[in-house]
């Protein structure tokens, strides 16, 4: 059986920017702390977070979208590999486009760094009563605080996306927002 490290390693081996342990920690916690049961993840990869949510307890259920097809096969079959296809359901779409009626208690948005604020306003309609969102990547390896560290012109411009999306967290009226500086910097949003 494989197990979520030897995924983690080859994830990284390849280059696929899955999320750093202490981010993956971070929401575990978050999720046995808060008896998190429903979770829905914008960008699977090839399902190294939707595996740790799902393993953080038993009752958790992951619903999660990704749009690359290789990394779409190569999750489903970690998660058959794992065991995990009834808590896990791995939808290979453009998460802009789904169409999702169910209703979850957290989120997590980890896709197109660009596209934050659409994922955002569109699945907040999915969240639960006091339902939480959780981004990732804010710190986009130290550039956000740092714009001199970016090198061109594509770099520069997904810095300002985010900057602009910490801006619509900030001043969002919907919702409290903490941000922490772990990992590669992430949001907890929760809804008022
Ligand atoms: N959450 C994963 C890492 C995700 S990396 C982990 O930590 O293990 C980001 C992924 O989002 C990439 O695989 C990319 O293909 C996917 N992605 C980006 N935009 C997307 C979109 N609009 N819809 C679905 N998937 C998207
Ligand atoms: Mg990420």
């Amino acid at each position: 059986m494989v197990h979520p490290l030897d995924i983690r390693k080859k994830a990284l081996e390849n280059h696929i920017p899955i999320m750093q342990e202490e981010g993956i920690h971070f929401i575990v916690q978050y999720i046995q702390e808060h008896s998190i049961t429903s979770i829905l993840e914008i960008g699977s990869a090839v399902g190294y977070s939707a595996i740790s949510f799902a393993l953080a307890h038993e009752q958790v259920k992951v619903t999660t979208i990704e749009r690359d097809f290789d990394r779409y096969q190569e999750a489903l079959m970690n998660i058959q590999n794992l065991n995990l296809e009834n808590r896990i359901t791995i939808l290979y779409e453009d998460a802009l486009e789904s169409v999702i009626e169910e209703k979850f208690d957290l989120i997590f948005i980890d896709a197109a760094k660009s596209q934050y604020i659409k994922f955002f306003e569109k699945y907040k309609e999915n969240l639960n009563e006091h339902g939480t969102i959780i981004t990732d990547n804010l710190s986009f390896h130290g550039m956000v605080e740092d714009p001199s560290l970016t090198h061109n012109r594509n770099t520069r411009q997904l810095v300002g996306k985010i900057r602009n999306y910490i801006e619509f967290l900030k001043n969002n009226e919907e919702f409290d927002t903490t941000f922490y500086s772990l990992g590669d910097g992430i949001s907890v949003s929760i809804k008022k």
